[in-house]
C-alpha cells in the first residue's frame, strides 16, 4: 500500500487495523501532506519503532532527484524523478510573479499519440497513483522550501485517461489537512476524451479544464491528434457547454501554433466561432520543436495577426509565456533525452 495515496480517514483505519491510536494517523498525514517529508526517517516525532513499522506496512516513494535542470533564462526547474520500480518522470517548477506553479506528469509516457508530443514517442507505461502524483509536488517543495499556489495537469501522460486517480488527487491536494490548495488553482489539461469530460463535469469542482484543441476542422485535427478519430468537435464542444453549465466555470481551449498547419487567419476565425458560445478562453502556444519531429512554430508576427483576429471576434487570450526553453522544457522531452543517453551508453 502506497502511504502517500492514503486518505487521512484511510490511513486511520489502517493504523487502527495495526493497532495504532487515532492520533498517530493525524500525525503521519501532516509529515507526508504538509511538511512534504521525503523519507520515513524525517518523521522525527514518531517513536523509532513505529518508523520502521510505517516501512514495513507501506510503501513510500522517495522520489529520487535524477535530473535538476535550472534554466539561466527564467528560473524554470525541470526536475526528473526516479521511481523505486526503475521508471522516470517529469516535472518542472515555474516562477511567476503571482507564485510558483508546478506542472506535473499523470503517467508515465501517454498512449495519445499527438504529432508533436516527445511524451507519447513510446507509448504508455503505466498510470500514476494519486500519491504519485503528490510526490512530485511535495519533492519539489521539499528541494526548494518554497510554496507552491498553483499546479498544472500538464506534463506527461493524458489525466482523463487516469481519471479515478486524478480525482483522488483532486480531493487530496486541496485536502484542509494537506497542503489545501484551492481548487481553482488546479487546472487539468486534456486531449478531449469526451465521456470523461463529461464525468468531470459531474464532480463540479471549482478547477480549470484545459481542452488541448489544436485545430478547427476534425480532418486537421486528425492529422496531429489521433483522438480525433474517435471524438468530433462538435461532440467536444458539446461536452465543453455540458462542463460549463454544470460548473460555471470557463473551459479553456490550447492551441499550439504550428507553422504553416494550423495558423492561418482563417483558421483564427473558425477557433472564434467556436470558442464564443462555449465561453472558452484560447491560450496559444508556440509549438516547442522536438527533434523527433520537424514542427516549427509561427514567427511572431502569425502569433499577433491571430491574436488579433481572435480578440477581433470578441475571444479573451493568452500567449503562453515560454519557460524554461534552454532545458527540454516541453512535455517528455527529458525523460526522453536521459532514456536515449541510458540507451546508448548499454
Ligand atoms: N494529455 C493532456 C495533457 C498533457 S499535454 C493534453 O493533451 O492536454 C499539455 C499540453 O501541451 C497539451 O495542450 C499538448 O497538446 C501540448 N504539447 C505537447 N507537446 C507540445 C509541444 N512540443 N509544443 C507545444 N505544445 C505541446
Amino acid at each position: 500500500m502506497d502511504l502517500r495515496s492514503l486518505t487521512l480517514e484511510e490511513l486511520k483505519t489502517d493504523l487502527a487495523e495495526h493497532g495504532e491510536k487515532a492520533f498517530r494517523a493525524g500525525q503521519i498525514y501532516d509529515w507526508v501532506h504538509k511538511k512534504c517529508a521525503a523519507s520515513v526517517e524525517e518523521m522525527t516525532n514518531l517513536s523509532k519503532q513505529l518508523r520502521e513499522n510505517l516501512k514495513e506496512w507501506y510503501e513510500f516513494e522517495e522520489f529520487e532527484i535524477a535530473r535538476c535542470q535550472i534554466s539561466q533564462i527564467d528560473g524554470t526547474r525541470k526536475y526528473l524523478f526516479a521511481l523505486s520500480d526503475g521508471n522516470m518522470i517529469e516535472s518542472v517548477l515555474m516562477r511567476y510573479k503571482h507564485g510558483n506553479s508546478v506542472c506535473i506528469s499523470s503517467q508515465v509516457g501517454c498512449r495519445m499519440g499527438c504529432a508533436f508530443c516527445a511524451s507519447t514517442l513510446d507509448g504508455l507505461v503505466r498510470n500514476l497513483t494519486a500519491g504519485e502524483m503528490l510526490g512530485q509536488i511535495y519533492r519539489i517543495e521539499h528541494d526548494t522550501g518554497e510554496r507552491v499556489a498553483n499546479v498544472v495537469v500538464m506534463g506527461s501522460g493524458e489525466p482523463m485517461d487516469n481519471f479515478d486517480n486524478i480525482v483522488k488527487f483532486i480531493g487530496m491536494l486541496t485536502d484542509k489537512n494537506g497542503l489545501n490548495i484551492s481548487q481553482r488553482n488546479i487546472t487539468v489539461s486534456t486531449c478531449g476524451l469526451v465521456p470523461r469530460m463529461k464525468e468531470l463535469a459531474e464532480k463540479q469542482f471549482q478547477i480549470t479544464l484545459a481542452l488541448s484543441l489544436h485545430a478547427t476542422t476534425d480532418e486537421r485535427r486528425r492529422t496531429l491528434m489521433p483522438i480525433a478519430n474517435r471524438y468530433s468537435i462538435e461532440e467536444l464542444m458539446e461536452a465543453c457547454k455540458y462542463y460549463f453549465d454544470k460548473t460555471g466555470r470557463r473551459i479553456t481551449f490550447e492551441y499550439s501554433l504550428v507553422s504553416g498547419v494550423n495558423d492561418s487567419e482563417e483558421e483564427a476565425t473558425r477557433l472564434a466561432a467556436l470558442a464564443g458560445p462555449v465561453h472558452a478562453h484560447v491560450n496559444l502556444i508556440p509549438v516547442n520543436p522536438i527533434k523527433e519531429r520537424s514542427f516549427l512554430p509561427s514567427d511572431q508576427k502569425r502569433i499577433r495577426a491571430f491574436q488579433n483576429k481572435l480578440e477581433k471576434n470578441g475571444i479573451n487570450v493568452t500567449i503562453r509565456r515560454e519557460m524554461g526553453r534552454d532545458i527540454d522544457g516541453a512535455c517528455g522531452q527529458l525523460r526522453r533525452k536521459v532514456l536515449e543517453e541510458s540507451r546508448d551508453g548499454e
